[in-house]
This record gives C-alpha cells, structure tokens and sequence, in this order.
C-alpha cells in the first residue's frame, strides 16, 4: 500500500514537471525548448497562453538592461508582439536577444547580439511604439540568426518592415496592398534618392540563399502574405523587379511618392 502511494506519488510529480508551463521556464529551460521546436510549433505553443501568461514569459525570458521605470512598458510591448498568432516565434528571440538602452532622442537598433531602445524612445512610455520597434529590430537579429537577407540591404529593410505592417497594421489597405515591394524596393531607392551619410548610395537586395529551416518557415509566411509577389529567391528577377521602378524619385512627400508606388505596383502586377 506504501508503495503504491509513493508511485502514485512520483506519477505526480513527473506530471508536474512535464506540465511545468511555457512561461514559468527559466532562461535555459527557453533557449532548450526553443532550440528544439519549429517556428509552426512556437506558434501554436505561445498562442495557447493568456495575456498574463505572454507577460509573465517576457518576465522570465528576456534580460532588460534598462532603467527599472521603463520595464513595463517594454514587457507590455513584448506581450503584445506574442498576442499575434504568427508572431509567437518572437519568444526564441526573447530568450537569446538582450535589451539595452543608449542615451538619444529617438529610435533603436539591432547590434549583433543585443538591441538598444534609445532613452528617448522608453520615455514616450508607449508599448505600441516599442511592440513596432522591436518586432522590427528583433527581426533584423533573426536575419542575422537564420541566415536571411543580410547587411544594409533592400530584403533585410524590407522583410523586417513587412514582418509588422502584415501583422499589426492589416488592417491598413494601404500597407496591404503595398506589401513586401514598397519597403523593400523603397529602401534601395531611398539609399539612392536621399542617402544615409557614411553609407553606399547602391545597396544590395540580400537575395538569401541558405536560409536555416526555421528562416525558411517564416520567409514562406512572409511571402504567403505578400500581395505585391516579390520574387525574394532570385536576384535576376528582382533586378528586373526593382528596374520597373527606378525611375520612381523617392526624395519627395512620402504620400505622393507612395501613392506613385501604388499606381507602379498595379501595372506590374498586370504584366506579370
Ligand atoms: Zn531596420
């Protein structure tokens, strides 16, 4: 009878720790899981947490070198990024991907192995700013990560500011219908037209061409969901892509330009 307790006993012990929930996992137990599973997987495993669950992994997960008053908005923007059903993924960078902060009045970047708020940025308190900027800078660290487009180039610009407008902003026609095409391409032209001091006037496109596994299963979503039918694999077709437009003057008032894009866009898309 002792005996059938204690194994009964120990049956529910081995049941709590293989039930031990996603958000209560220290760091390592999370980079482990992480490492492990597929990006469907994540998905699916993330989107099953409540709200408070999603804040209590960013908790747990992410390492904050930041002052203490700004910690909550950026778990609250981190919380944010996971209630989106495709962005569940985010937890792995999460686990790998520090956040520091740098003393300026605005913005952000990715640094190899870490990201940098600008102090300027964590004053507005604002978790929609920070759920923007990090899934855009984050993505930037998944390039890197999972061999996708690299460097200053149109793909990594782009792909890392379409991984937002087709999650948060879908509901914003023009964003849609503009796709992956307008930051990608808009970005080599914006290189050309207006310049960045310090930085080649002629990037390149980033085609990728040995993306990992899970690189692969979030570029098929991205491109899933692209209207515009960037043709992201192959550099001939997306000079050919890119030459439609480049008579476009990106140097002028972003929604004229923009609504240029559009009119260039459609034509494209009825040729091809
Ligand atoms: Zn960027």
């Amino acid at each position: 009878m002792k005996k059938l307790a204690l194994t009964i006993l120990s049956g529910a012990l081995l049941l709590s720790a293989c039930t031990k929930k996603l958000c209560d996992y220290t760091r390592d137990e999370a980079q482990l899981w992480a490492k492990a599973s597929t990006i469907a997987e994540m998905n699916q495993k993330v989107s099953k947490l409540t709200p408070e669950e999603k804040e209590q992994l960013v908790r747990n997960w992410l390492v904050l070198n930041i002052p203490e008053e700004d910690k909550e908005t950026v778990i609250q923007g981190c919380a944010a990024i996971l209630s989106h059903p495709k962005l569940g993924f985010y937890a792995e960078l999460f686990a790998n991907t520090p956040v520091n902060m740098h003393e300026a009045d605005g913005g952000a970047w990715a640094a190899g192995d870490h990201i940098s708020l600008s102090s300027g940025l964590l004053a507005e308190k604002n978790p929609e700013s920070i759920r923007d900027t990090l899934t855009h800078e984050l993505f930037h660290i998944f390039n890197d990560r999972e061999h996708g487009a690299g460097g200053i180039s149109a793909l990594n610009e782009g792909t890392a500011i379409w991984i937002f407008n087709m999650t948060f902003y879908e509901d914003d026609p023009l964003k849609m219908e503009l796709g992956l095409a307008e930051p990608a391409i808009g970005t080599k032209l914006y290189y050309r037209d207006i310049g960045i001091p310090g930085y080649p006037k002629d990037i390149e496109f980033g085609v990728p061409t040995d993306l990992t596994p899970k690189g692969k299963e979030v570029y098929d979503m991205l491109q899933e969901a692209d209207p515009s039918r960037l043709p992201i694999y192959d550099e001939a077709k997306m000079k050919e892509y890119f030459d439609f437009f480049s008579d476009l003057n990106r140097n002028q008032e972003f929604s004229t330009y923009l609504g240029l894009f559009e009119e260039r866009l459609q034509l494209w898309l009825q040729a091809h």
